[in-house]
């Protein structure tokens, strides 16, 4: 379904920021208003739009803290009202909506878990109707990137131009290095549908530790993200949700100082160069695209032979033959198991769809 977004560009939200990255940083949870004051006082030095604070918080089990509820409310303000940042909080329901926009909470976002639940996501709709402020709504934590931008769509109908999403990765079962996997595509396909749409990245909940928060935001710097959302903590260790992922302010200002930020144009040098390499790659992309037709009319021969000897379409064995060989050239050609395998498997599914056509074709 082809969709768009009424988008107003970031320039005109109301929001001070420097070029890049737009900063939205604070603590998981907001714990007492002493904890929010002493992290917003170090963030308004650095740079920071936007000051998160959880208020009300979605925790897997219950009996763990699940956030202040709205007495944080007047904690936020409190940090408007000194350091004249932004103010966010996460909205899970059409209640917190009502209570935040009642103080003035300035920009919000729906979580992760909210966002995979439509009838959620129009609750708080309905609630935003005819209100202008920003609002982010975070990926859903399943790799789902019609559900995200459904979840988009409702909060864009409701009159909200000020619109923002928020990558923070994807859950899986199992061991993985990430709390939350990246899936990279899945953002990088949403910017290339809504390339007018403000994509921030939350490093903190991909990783869920400390020592990968520079090599994300690094990353999402170079895919061209327009933000960053970071947990800050004074005391990480002892925060009371999410301690493993949040830094101190000294520790975020060294990530900001270690981060490259590089530019979007090139000089005429570096242009003609890319310029010359990009064509390059557009040769290899055309012969690859070549070879592929070639392989598929013979992949259709070999169906039109299994349908006159009556043979099955899919013989493992060969397949296995197929993929190994394959995998292993690759790796003597520099090229990942992971890429050969991707690549190979999609070509094979072309090919049984091709020669399952074939075997099953009726003759008129
Ligand atoms: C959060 O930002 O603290 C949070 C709960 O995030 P998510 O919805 O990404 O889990
Ligand atoms: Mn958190």
């Amino acid at each position: 379904m082809k969709t768009t977004l009424n988008l107003l560009p970031l320039n005109e939200w109301g929001i001070n920021h420097s070029d890049r990255p737009l900063l939205m940083s604070g603590p998981c949870s907001a714990e007492s208003e002493e904890q929010v004051l002493e992290t917003a006082r170090a963030l308004m030095k650095l740079d920071v739009s936007i000051f998160r604070a959880g208020i009300w918080k979605p925790r897997t089990r219950p009996n763990t803290f699940e956030g202040v509820g709205s007495e944080g409310l007047k904690w936020l303000s409190k940090v408007r009202q000194e350091t004249g940042m932004k103010v966010a909080t996460e909205v899970a329901n059409a209640k917190h909506t009502y209570e935040a926009l009642k103080h003035n909470v300035d920009v919000l976002w729906i979580g992760a878990r909210t966002t995979v639940n439509p009838f959620a996501v129009q609750e708080i709709a309905d609630v935003l109707q005819g209100v202008d402020i920003p609002i982010f709504v975070k990926n859903p934590i399943n790799p789902d990137l019609e559900l995200w931008i459904g979840a988009l769509e409702r909060i864009n109908k409701a009159g909200i131009t000020k619109l923002g999403a928020i990558h923070r990765g994807f859950s899986s079962y199992g061991d993985s290095a990430f709390r939350n996997a990246p899936n990279w595509q899945i953002p990088i396909e949403l910017k290339r549908r809504f390339p007018e749409l403000i994509i921030v990245n939350d490093p903190s909940h991909i990783g869920g530790r400390r020592d990968l928060l520079l090599e994300l935001s690094q990353k999402a710097m170079d895919m061209d993200f327009d933000g960053l959302m970071i947990e800050v903590h004074p005391d990480p260790d002892s925060a009371w949700s999410d301690a493993k992922q949040q830094i101190n302010p000294v520790q975020f200002a060294e990530l900001l100082g270690n981060l490259r930020i590089r530019s979007k144009e090139n000089t005429q040098l570096e242009q003609s160069k890319l310029g010359e390499l990009r064509r390059k790659i557009d040769y290899f992309d055309h012969e690859l695209l070549e070879i592929l037709e070639a392989r598929m009319k013979v992949a259709g021969e070999i169906g039109e032979f299994k349908r006159e000897n009556n043979m099955i379409v899919v013989q493992n064995n060969r397949w296995n033959e197929v993929i190994e060989h394959s995998i292993a050239f690759g790796q003597t050609k520099g090229l990942s198991a992971e890429l050969v395998s991707k690549i190979f498997k999609a070509i094979h599914q072309e090919s049984i769809n091709k020669q399952t056509d074939i075997i099953n074709r009726v003759l008129s």
